[in-house]
């Protein structure tokens, strides 16, 4: 029977408004990007604000079913609450005020302050606060599909970072801390289905806590090398850490004199450690590289090898500060007496700086340091005999590198890169005791919620699966978030007897929930093929009189080559894509 003319699951290309573009966009510099934009699934209004356009809105909204089944089968519940968030429930947190730069703020009319919610912890606090009394009601777990704005200092990469992005948010609530765990867990579980489900291979990893601290964290990341994240693994024994996290097994420092004795050594013009490590003919590690932070408005010298980069992350854990940053000209010169590149651990001007250094310098003698005074280096320095770093101002400091070891098992590490996705946090009582959000136990009792909270980037998910799931012609969809499972290539439109059979092919497919597109634009087949494979329709049916004629239509997947291609009589032709989708 005919279809009716509302049956809004009918798509032809020509009524379809899709444009595909021959030039990359100026402003994209990785793959996925590119192809985001030529394939128009979307198209930027401003830096880091994108229109979806109706094929990647039907990705978006794939993606969103299948966050939201898998949250659904997980016992979650869903609510929306509003992206105008009233500043008041901020100031109960304190994030008002910490939150920084990056949260859009506004005011209405009456002059009362709203943010733009670049997340959403007070809202879902307050709001359990409100709904939940009594132990009964535990554990619940809220959340929602929103859009969040966030004023980032770099939007970029179209929509992996951008200041309007669609996230799942989601909270748990619970009596106990056992049951905040397996809340957590089950979480977890339900993300490692929602990626599987949209074709991604992601990873979890462990990150760090921000400000909640050593709370129990897993990031799941896409491995790409366009990721901005560096990921350290074992291949040994599975450990995984975003490098912000990531520890190592300290080497020894040992000692690496020359054996010319202490004294000072005139190095002019050499500031950087390879500069100097050439100017004396040394290597990168006899040097310890001495920079000054300042941490919440204090400063303090960081002490590493030469050869290893300060992890600001890890700095900031250990002093406990709030904030961590390289202390400007001014400040280097009144503190250590010298300019930056000569800077170094033995005697600076202000006698009360705290200096600390890196785990595997304990103990490390025969080093080669900035003298605090320019254009002067010490060698063959003691660090325990000649600065006043004492035990308690040696930590982790560095960011691990690859072939540094295992903290776990002692093998070494490989460094990969990747894209958080998704990101699943234990946040104890936080928000909770902020809110002051309780529930009464068996006997009356009250006591304080104790809270997760767990974020998908939706509209990150979506770029994600093109990043890890593309070649040169274009993007190679997995069904399940495919913008149409198949395409059908008509290449007679004005041919009755190939078009009969083209839309014949779409109802009967659509009529076993495939969705389908069919190409009846007047167009050269070269052209065509080369629109699908660059939107990337994961099985293309083709449609021809001589096809016809010849025996059939093709079904050709686009991650096979064309050697691939089946032969179907017009009969057999929707088993042929069924079984081409696999
Ligand atoms: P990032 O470190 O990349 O800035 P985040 O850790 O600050 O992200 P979360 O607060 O954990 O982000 O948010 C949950 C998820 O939302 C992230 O895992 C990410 O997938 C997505 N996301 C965060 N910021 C953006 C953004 N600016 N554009 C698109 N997606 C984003
Ligand atoms: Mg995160």
């Amino acid at each position: 029977m005919a279809f009716f003319w509302y049956n809004t699951q009918i798509m032809k290309w020509t009524k379809s408004l899709i444009q595909t573009l021959r030039e990359n966009p100026g402003d994209a510099e990785i793959d996925s990007h590119k192809l985001l934009i030529r394939a128009g699934l979307a198209r930027k209004v401003a830096g880091g604000l994108y229109s979806y356009l109706p094929l990647g809105m039907r990705v978006l909204r794939k993606i969103q079913q299948i966050v939201r089944e898998e949250m659904d089968r997980a016992g979650a519940l869903e609510i929306v609450s509003p992206i105008l968030q009233p500043a008041e429930l901020w100031r109960t947190t304190g994030r008002w005020d910490t939150m920084g730069p990056n949260m859009f703020k506004l005011r209405d009319r009456g002059e009362h302050e709203f943010a733009l919610g670049p997340t959403a912890e007070e809202v879902f606090t307050d709001l359990a606060k409100g709904l939940v009394s009594s132990y009964r009601q535990l554990p619940v777990t809220i959340y929602q599909i929103q859009w969040k704005f966030r004023d980032e200092t770099r939007p970029r990469f179209g929509l992996m970072r951008s200041k309007e992005f669609l996230m799942k948010d989601a909270y748990s609530f619970d009596a106990d801390a056992e049951g905040a765990d397996k809340s957590y867990w089950n979480m977890y579980h339900a993300y490692e289905r929602i990626y599987g489900r949209c074709g991604l291979k992601a990873v979890a990893v462990q990150a760090d806590g921000g400000d909640m601290g050593d709370s129990l964290t897993h990031e799941f990341h896409v491995l790409a090398d366009a990721g901005e994240d560096g990921i350290a693994f074992c291949e040994g024994c599975g450990y995984a850490a975003n490098l912000e996290k990531a520890e190592r097994r300290c080497p020894a420092a040992g000692d690496k004199a020359e054996g010319s004795g202490f004294a000072e050594v005139h190095t002019p013009n050499a500031k950087t450690i390879e500069e100097v490590a050439a100017f004396m003919g040394l290597p990168a590690d006899a040097f310890v590289k001495s920079l000054v932070y300042v941490a919440d408005g204090t400063p303090v010298m960081v002490c590493v090898p030469g050869d290893r980069d300060v992890n600001d992350v890890k700095l900031k854990r250990f002093l406990g500060a709030k904030a961590v940053g390289l202390a400007d000209f001014g400040t280097v010169l009144r503190v250590t007496g010298a300019n930056a590149g000569f800077v170094g651990p033995v005697g600076p001007a202000d006698a009360s700086l705290r200096i600390v250094a890196d785990a595997s310098l304990r103990g490390a003698t025969g080093r080669i340091v900035g003298a605090n005074k320019d254009d002067f280096h010490l060698r063959d320095v003691d660090l325990a005999r000649d600065t006043k770093i004492g035990e308690a101002d040696f930590s982790d400091l560095v960011v691990v590198k690859a072939g540094d070891v295992c903290p776990k098992c002692g093998k070494p590490m490989v460094i990969k890169r990747g894209i958080e996705v998704g990101q699943v946090f234990k946040l104890g009582t936080k928000y909770s005791a902020a809110f002051n959000a309780v529930y009464k136990n068996d006997k009356l009792e009250e006591h304080v919620m104790i809270m997760g909270c767990y974020g998908v980037g939706v509209s990150r998910t979506l770029q994600a699966v093109i990043e890890q799931s593309h070649d040169a012609n274009g993007i190679i969809w997995p069904a399940s978030v495919a913008p149409y499972m198949v395409v059908i290539e008509n290449l007679d439109p004005s041919n009755a007897e190939v078009t009969k059979v083209a839309d014949g092919l779409e109802a009967e497919l659509e009529a076993a929930g495939i969705d389908v597109l069919v190409d009846d634009r007047e167009e050269r087949p070269g052209v065509k093929f080369k629109d699908a494979d660059l939107i990337g329709f994961p099985v293309r049916v083709v449609v021809g009189a001589k096809g016809l004629a010849n025996g059939g239509v093709e079904v050709k997947r686009r991650a096979d080559d064309k050697s691939k291609t089946v032969i179907a009589p017009v009969a057999d032709a929707a088993a042929a894509v069924r079984a081409a989708l696999g």
